[in-house]
This record gives C-alpha cells, structure tokens and sequence, in this order.
C-alpha cells in the first residue's frame, strides 16, 4: 500500500496540468516528499496540550466523518511539495513585496494542493479504505487561542512532523530536507501503512539558531519586524502578509491569497536542511 500511495502522490504532482503557472509551463512545485504517521501516535494527544484542546486527533476526525461507520484511524499520510527553484530565486529577489510567481503558487499552488487531496481520498476509497482529508472534512476552522494566538484545529505542520519530515523554526516554518518553501497536506485512513519514523532529536533540531545560536538571517528578510530571537509575532505576520501586501500586489497580481514567504527565501533553510540533519535520499546543505 505504501509504495501504491507514493507512486500516485507523486505522479499527480509530476504530470498534473493543474501544476502549472497559468501562463507558462513551469510547475509549482517539484517532486514531493511523502512520509507517513501512526493515528496514534502520542503526539497527536500532546498537540491537545502544546497547541489547545481544539486541535484533533486524526481518530476525531474519522470518527465526526464517517459516524457510526468510522473505522479505526490507522495512519495520517502526510506530503511536502516543494516550490521551485525559479520561484524560490523570484522571491530571494525581493525586499518588501513578494515576488508574483511566489503570490500564484500560494493561491494557485495551493488550488492545486486541494485537488491533490481530493485525489489522494478518492484513490484509498477506490481500493475500499476510509479516507478523509482533513482540511476539507468540515471540521477545519481557524481558531484564535488566548495562548498561542492563532491557530487551528487541525495543522498540516504538525502532522508533517509526527510524520517525521522535518521541524518546526524560528520562523514559524517547517524545515524539511527540500527547505522551508513549501506547502504541505494530509489525508487520515483506516490503511495501515508502516510509520516512517523521526530522526530529529528535537522539534527545532533543522533550525541552525536553535541548534547552536547562530544565523537568524530570516529575522533581517522580515519587512515587518515579525521575527525576532523571541520568536514569530504572528499578529504582525498576518498583518502585514493579509493586509499591506494584499492591498499592495494583490490586485496587479490578480490573486487575493498572496503569501509573502520572504522569511522563506534567499535564507540557510530555502532548499534544504541546513543543520545536516537531512536524512534519505535527500541530502542536507552540508552534503
Ligand atoms: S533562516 Fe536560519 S534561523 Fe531562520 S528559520 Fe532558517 S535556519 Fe532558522
Ligand atoms: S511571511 Fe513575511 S511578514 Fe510573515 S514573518 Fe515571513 S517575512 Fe515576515
């Protein structure tokens, strides 16, 4: 099963037309990395804890989805999908905007991202599994907590890690082995599939200033003074990522859902892991 759902993960990202610029051939994104998590894994009870009682566990989420025909939640099966290098080099470009190709990839790109989970549900219900992507089971809402201020209740980032491709930065981002400039989904099923495992030795283990201190070089590419050796002020992030750009390129752009990413680009982490933490057949920076 596991080589089945990797082949048509990664097939659809390949040879899709739906990841393409609309005008040009170039995709979004390129080839994914593909990683897989226990449904109960304790991780996803300690997120209950570490993000809000809101966020839910992949047994949650099948169960509210299928009712009293809820099977047993088996395994989250999670995927990276890196933006290109052409994409990525655009946005390194640029100082306070971001760049036009990277503005479509984050609407477009994640158009795209939605058909890739339709797809990856509707392959597991054609071989007879339960499936649900939890991003699109209804259940998904964006939630403001006291604590950790916004959040929701369900994160792709941390199903991503459970699923042992990557960790979390002082940026806010998840660095994988292909970087930090991505996007990334999930769909839960009641197929088993062997759990690929962690190799981090903590949750910021990818992320150089919280190995050993140093760089913070997405602390100087921030237009907005969200970043700082504190951290990620998500208020002002979303401010400016929302608001100012928005009002700014969204329009020329033609696209409303903008992103900015430049904490993303012409950074250690763009592409890679830049704290030789790499692992598989995709080598870290150092390699
Ligand atoms: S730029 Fe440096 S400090 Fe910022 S997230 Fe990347 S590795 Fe961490
Ligand atoms: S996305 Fe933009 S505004 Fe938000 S932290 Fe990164 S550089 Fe700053």
């Amino acid at each position: 099963m596991e080589s089945v759902i990797r082949d048509q993960i990664v097939s659809f990202v390949l040879e899709s037309p739906d990841n393409r610029f609309p005008d040009c051939e170039q995709p979004y994104f390129e080839e994914p990395l593909i990683g897989f998590a226990a449904a109960d894994d304790p991780l996803f009870s300690e997120y209950k804890k570490v993000i809000g009682p809101f966020h839910l566990t992949p047994r949650e989420i099948m169960k509210n989805s299928y009712g009293e025909r809820a099977g047993e939640a088996a395994t989250v099966i999670c995927w990276i999908l890196p933006i290109t290098q052409s994409t990525r080099e655009s946005n390194g470009r640029e100082e306070v905007m971001p760049s036009r190709p990277w503005a479509l990839t984050r609407a477009h790109g994640e158009h795209f991202n939605t058909l890739l989970r339709m797809r990856v549900v509707e392959m597991l219900r054609f071989a007879g599994a339960q499936a649900v992507a939890p991003l699109l089971s209804g259940m998904w809402q964006p939630v403001m907590d006291p604590r950790v201020g916004m959040a929701s209740t369900w994160s792709e980032r941390h199903a991503a890690y459970a699923a042992g491709l990557g960790t979390f930065s002082l940026s806010d981002g998840f660095i994988t082995d292909k970087g930090i400039a991505h996007r990334c989904g999930s769909v839960i099923t009641n197929a088993v599939v062997t759990p690929t495992g962690r190799s981090c030795s903590d949750p910021w283990s990818n992320c150089l200033f919280f190995r050993d201190g140093s760089c913070g070089v997405c602390i100087g590419r921030c237009p907005a003074g969200a970043i700082s050796r504190q951290g990620h002020d998500k208020e002002k992030c979303k401010d400016y990522a929302y608001g100012e750009v928005r009002s700014t390129v969204g329009e020329l752009y033609g696209v409303m859902e903008t992103g900015c990413g430049l904490c993303q680009t012409k950074v250690p982490c763009e592409s890679c892991s830049p704290a030789g933490t790499g692992t598989g057949e995709n080598k870290p920076c150092s390699s």
